[in-house]
């Protein structure tokens, strides 16, 4: 058997959730198009007969400003010290620049071998994908670089052969039909949380967190946490109408995961600088 550990980066909003996804072939990751919504370490597994490659899927990097951003930066530190792969993945779509360069910088240093994920080049010229590739390319000694686009799935299975290579001999660390590490409270916190950043805007994706009261036979219960009333306002929206629609949506994930039907019992409460508690942070397991 072969098995190890890949530890992917790159910056907000390249498409590392969709890429990590695609690649275990199942929904694990939050994605959203706000940049720096994922917080957990979260473990994407893609398993093949013999062999099992788990993914740890990073927050952005980023200076600490605050406790939660501290917690995701000491995540980013863990994840890197034990992998025997990085996936570097990169936008097509944008300019490959100095934020790419600074995290180039240190997976470059890891001393693993480097493979670059070219992401998002569906709708793309080719000649503009070569052009980002030669970029691409001068930004350290990569093992491969491989252009996919996370959202068709072109590219994923070469991508997806060319890391399965590069794991050592090992044994399978969790059970094959597993593909997440996650523990099921976060999986449907995450799964809601989902939802309301998708249907909130600007300031808000990092003012809300989620935590599950109850998981029942017929009902799940949660708590949709922001920090001011003018959050909760937006949150809930005109008559209850958004809070309705976010559970409307998370819904359906959530019977997915469980196996069967719920109802979904959302609550949102105001709890004033809640990012700033220790142990609040700790209960929404962040
Ligand atoms: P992350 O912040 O790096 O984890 O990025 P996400 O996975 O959350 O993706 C950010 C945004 O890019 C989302 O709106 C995705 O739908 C979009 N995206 C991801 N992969 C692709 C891709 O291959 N092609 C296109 N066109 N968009 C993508």
């Amino acid at each position: 058997m072969k098995s190890g550990f890949v530890a992917v980066a790159g910056r907000p909003n390249v498409g590392k959730s969709t890429l990590v996804n695609a690649l275990a072939g199942q929904k694990v990751a939050i994605v959203s198009d706000k940049p720096q919504t994922t917080r957990h370490r979260i473990f994407g597994i893609a398993n093949a007969p013999e062999q099992q490659l788990v993914l740890v899927d990073m927050p952005g990097f980023q200076r600490p400003l605050d406790p939660m951003t501290e917690r995701m930066q000491r995540t980013v530190d863990q994840s890197f010290s034990d992998v025997d792969a990085v996936l570097f993945v990169l936008s097509a779509r944008e300019r490959i620049g100095a934020g790419d360069r600074f995290i180039a910088q240190r997976v470059f240093d890891l001393g693993v071998p480097v493979v670059i994920a070219l992401n998002k080049v569906d709708r793309l010229k080719p000649g503009h994908i070569a052009t980002q590739m030669a970029t691409a390319s001068q930004l350290g000694a990569f093992h491969a670089l491989h252009p996919v686009s996370a959202k068709t799935g072109d590219g994923i299975g070469e991508l997806r052969s060319e890391l399965f290579e590069l794991l050592p001999d090992g044994p399978a660390y969790f059970p094959t039909d597993q593909r997440t590490n996650l523990p099921l409270e976060l999986e449907l916190a995450e799964l809601i949380r989902e939802k309301a950043i998708q249907l909130t805007r600007d300031e808000l994706p990092h003012a809300i967190g989620v935590e599950i009261d109850e998981i029942g036979d017929k009902v799940v219960r949660a708590s949709l946490y922001v920090e001011t009333d003018s959050q909760k306002q937006i949150v809930v929206g005109r008559g209850g109408t958004l809070v309705r629609e976010i559970g409307t949506r998370a819904r359906p994930e959530l019977e997915l995961r469980l196996g069967h039907p719920v109802y979904l019992d959302l609550h949102v409460k105001v709890r004033d600088r809640w990012r700033r508690d220790e142990s609040m942070l700790e209960r929404l397991g962040l």
